[in-house]
């Protein structure tokens, strides 16, 4: 997405560990008219699937996923960090490593919310290595429920993590995928 592309090179600070802060449109202050495009994009995109859910993770995938829902009109899920005393007892739980967080969360979802009958489109903010993403996408497993697609706002592309879901055969839309950046001297290159 060309206006991804310019948001991201007007709006974005990078910061040291390869990390790319989009907070004016994404990860603080959310642009939902820019959100509307993003899921505008995404339902075109994954088109020929029959979606009946998306799944997301707490805590930044949840205002992208759900404005990303009502152009699929489906009910978004999203994976808990935190396991509230109201929370079922009856959950699907995985650890995911967080980039951002350097530490591991166990994260789950009630087992009577995400069934066999389930057709997932995974959405996250961001994908890097990939791990937050492989995390959802044992939930699903462990549901006996299916991905049809993944789709993120930013890939970082030089982290892998992406190239390795295509490769083990999942539909990965990303909406810009950075090849290469640079904190030192701020410049930021995509893949085309
Ligand atoms: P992964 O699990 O793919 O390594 O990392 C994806 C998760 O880490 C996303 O859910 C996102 O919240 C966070 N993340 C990874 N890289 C970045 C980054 O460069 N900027 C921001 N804001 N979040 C990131």
């Amino acid at each position: 997405m060309q206006l991804l592309e310019e948001k991201i090179l007007r709006e974005g600070k990078l910061l040291e560990g390869n990390i790319l802060k989009v907070d004016s449109f994404l990860n603080h202050q959310i642009d939902v008219p820019f959100m509307q495009k993003a899921g505008e994009e995404f339902k075109r995109l994954f088109a020929t699937k029959n979606i009946n859910k998306i799944l997301t993770i707490e805590a930044s995938g949840i205002g992208v996923a759900a404005v990303v829902a009502t152009y699929f009109n489906v009910p978004v899920l999203y994976a808990k960090k935190n396991a509230g005393s109201n929370m079922d007892k009856d959950v699907y739980a995985t650890r995911v490593y967080s980039f951002t967080h350097r530490k591991i969360n166990t994260v789950i979802v009630s087992k009577h919310l995400l069934t066999a009958e389930d057709r997932v489109l995974i959405i996250d903010d961001f994908l890097a290595n990939g791990a937050a993403i492989r995390g959802l996408i044992d939930l699903v497993r462990q549901a006996g429920a299916k991905v049809e697609g993944i789709g993120t706002i930013i890939e970082k592309g030089f982290q892998g993590g992406g190239d390795r879901l295509r490769f083990d055969g999942y539909q990965v839309e990303s909406l810009a995928i950075v090849e290469k950046m640079d904190a030192a001297t701020q410049t930021i290159e995509f893949r085309h």
